[in-house]
This record gives structure tokens, sequence and C-alpha cells, in this order.
């Protein structure tokens, strides 16, 4: 038998779990900021992942952050390509 006070229990702690679960969707659905334009410079750096072999290219890199970037949990290694070789 549900007494009232299960009831008005069971309905508190759905409020409380719905409203977590809201809090926890807009903070998923903030959009990061956009960069500053004075802290980005034009750049071209190719990288590589030493474990898996992708390349990429940095067009635009930040002045701040000057840390290469991550690819399968590992830091991407900066590849030196002669001018003109592509
Ligand atoms: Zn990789």
């Amino acid at each position: 038998m549900i007494s009232v006070l299960n009831l008005v229990i069971a309905l508190l702690i759905g409020v409380v779990v719905w409203r977590l679960c809201l809090w926890f969707l807009r903070a998923l659905a903030v959009p990061p900021h956009k960069p500053d334009p004075d802290m980005v410079v034009e750049a071209v750096q190719d990288y590589r992942c030493t474990l898996c072999g992708t390349e990429l290219t940095v067009r635009v890199a930040s002045v701040s952050k000057t840390a290469a970037p991550r690819h399968c949990r590992e830091d991407m290694v900066a590849v030196w390509r002669p001018e003109g070789s592509g």
C-alpha cells in the first residue's frame, strides 16, 4: 500500500533527478569561447602521431598555447618538411 508520504518522497526524488539531468545537459551545451583574434597567428606546421601515423597540418595556432596537439593520448611530434615539398 502506497502512502501519501511515500508518494511525496518519490515525487521529490523525481524532481531532484530531473533538475540534475537538466543542469548537466545545459552544462554540456555551453559552446566554447571564440578565440581572440589577437591571440592566434598563422602557422604552417605538420604533426605526426607516433602510434598510428595520423598526420595533420596546423594552419592557425594560439600564441598562448604552444603544446603539440595530442592523438592516441600521446603528444604528436612535429614533422619538418622542406618548402615546396608539398
Ligand atoms: Zn594516433
